[in-house]
């Protein structure tokens, strides 16, 4: 039997023994020492990781060690790129300036000094997120932990929440990872978030968000969601929980701390009428191989919970259209509904990860090929950028002129939704701001109306 048909049939089992408490043990820059099988590398190569995770958040733990990464297949491995730091995550000039720091064994003051000002460099604010989608109270205040950015989603960044399991290495909010104070979206204010969501019956979608949500304890969730089940939050069909945790850390579902409770919870609120999403982010078939995730997805599902999966596509991981034919037909299998394959954010390590846009359609649409409609529920390639959602549906010629052709999924004024618009062509572009418009357009049919809105939300700020 291929690999593939023994993987696609796994029997999915329950041993009882996978349900006991099992330690979380997590290692962080510190401890690279420890990580034993990381013996295998060069000292050299131990030293680049010490380098890049100066800059860039390092967190790994034991579940992804054992589990995840095929420890004969390293660097080139997927798990382990998407866990550990590699030296073409730095410019070579960022990444000479700290190692020649590091090595010299500068004083502490001045690798910090360093390691801010390449930071800075590497865009740690995308898409006005902290200016544009805080929502404000009566009398003006910023509400600390909400974003409302479309009609129907309100965002919650519970502050318990603001770490995870394990840390991606091309993840998007890296920069509040590594302390950047300004950049940490967070409340503890359970009232908060339930005022705000009594005064604003349109918000039919409360999204849970972090970091990982999943690495709080259950009796923290349960002041927050447990309270949505009274009258007055009828509107609050669906909450949705952002996590990685079904796949960095599985026994948060099965046998850890209070992972019944978490169930129980769970089941509560879909036993009362609730629609709770676990919107799962996967960049791998190999994050579903495992006993542990395949027994957690039986689980959450027996509660009632609905998953979703959805992942951004990056270079070194998962840059292959086989690999997201695979997954997505492995989550179909496992009752996981394919949602989004995103486009990677324009910042962090960005130029390591990156994949021109063109060639993320071409993925995007060759794995499609791959699966059944069921497989085909997955939307992308998509960019959140800050007026929307953009999804590229193609490359196409319009009256002799190569385009892409673009729509908004999610959009912040909704009337833009599901209008196609055309960018000129480029083979280069890695994200929306490397768009222009098609057809000598100097405007995009929504820039007037996004530029009022811009203005609005900015002059409310100074
Ligand atoms: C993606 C996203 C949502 C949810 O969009 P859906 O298309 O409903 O999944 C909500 N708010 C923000 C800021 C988002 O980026
Ligand atoms: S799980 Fe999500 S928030 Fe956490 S590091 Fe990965 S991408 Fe970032």
């Amino acid at each position: 039997m291929t690999a593939q048909a023994q993987s696609l049939t796994r029997p999915i089992t329950f041993n009882a023994a996978r349900f006991e408490p099992v330690p979380f043990k997590v290692y962080t820059q510190r401890d690279f020492d420890q990580i034993v099988p990381l013996a295998k590398l060069s000292e050299a190569q131990r030293f680049e990781m010490k380098v890049v995770s100066s800059v860039l958040p390092f967190r790994v733990n034991q579940y992804v060690i054992d589990e995840l990464i095929d420890w004969d297949n390293i660097p080139a491995d997927p798990m382990f790129q998407l866990t550990f730091p590699q030296r073409g995550m730095l410019a070579p000039e960022h990444f000479d300036r700290i190692a020649t720091l590091l090595e010299h064994g500068a004083d502490k003051k001045d690798v910090d000094a360093a390691v801010d000002a390449v930071r800075h460099e590497l865009n740690p604010h995308p898409a006005d997120q902290m200016e544009m989608n805080m929502p404000r109270d009566e009398h003006g205040n910023r509400l600390e932990g909400i974003q409302h950015k479309y009609r129907e989603t309100v965002l919650f960044f519970p502050s318990q929440g603001q770490t995870c399991h394990s840390y991606c290495t091309f993840c998007f909010r890296w920069a509040q990872f590594v302390g950047d104070k300004e950049l940490r979206i967070a409340s503890s204010e359970a009232e908060t978030l339930h005022a705000y969501l009594r005064h604003h019956c349109e918000v039919t979608d409360l999204l849970f968000t972090g970091g990982d949500p999943m690495v709080m304890k259950t009796r923290h969730l349960r002041d927050y969601l447990e309270p949505l089940l009274k009258p007055e939050f009828d509107h609050i069909q669906t909450i949705r929980i952002g996590t990685k945790a079904l796949t960095f850390w599985p026994h948060r579902f099965l046998g850890a701390d209070d992972a019944d409770e978490l169930i129980a919870l769970l089941e509560r609120l879909t036993e009362a009428g609730k629609h709770v999403a676990l919107m799962t982010h996967f960049n791998h078939w190999k994050e579903l191989d495992t006993e542990a995730t395949q027994a957690a997805v039986r689980r959450l599902r027996k509660a009632g919970v609905v998953i979703r999966g959805q992942g951004p596509l990056i270079a070194h991981l998962n840059d292959d259209p086989d690999v997201w034919a695979r997954m997505w037909k492995t989550q179909v299998r496992l009752g996981i509904l394919p949602y989004y394959m995103f486009v990677e954010r324009d910042t962090g390590a960005r130029n390591y990860f990156e994949v021109p846009l063109v060639r993320a359609w071409e993925i995007y649409r060759d794995a499609m090929q791959q699966v059944s409609g069921l497989g085909r529920t997955a939307r992308g390639p998509s960019m959140s950028a800050s007026p929307g959602k953009v999804e590229i549906q193609g490359v196409t010629e319009v009256a002799g002129e190569k385009v892409f052709v673009l729509r908004f999924i999610q959009g912040r004024n909704p009337d833009w939704v599901q209008r196609p618009f055309f960018a000129k062509f480029d083979p280069q572009a890695t994200w929306f701001d490397h768009l222009k418009p098609a057809f000598g357009d100097e405007k995009w049919f929504w820039e007037d109306e996004y530029e009022a809105i811009r203005d609005d939300k900015l002059s409310i700020e100074s």
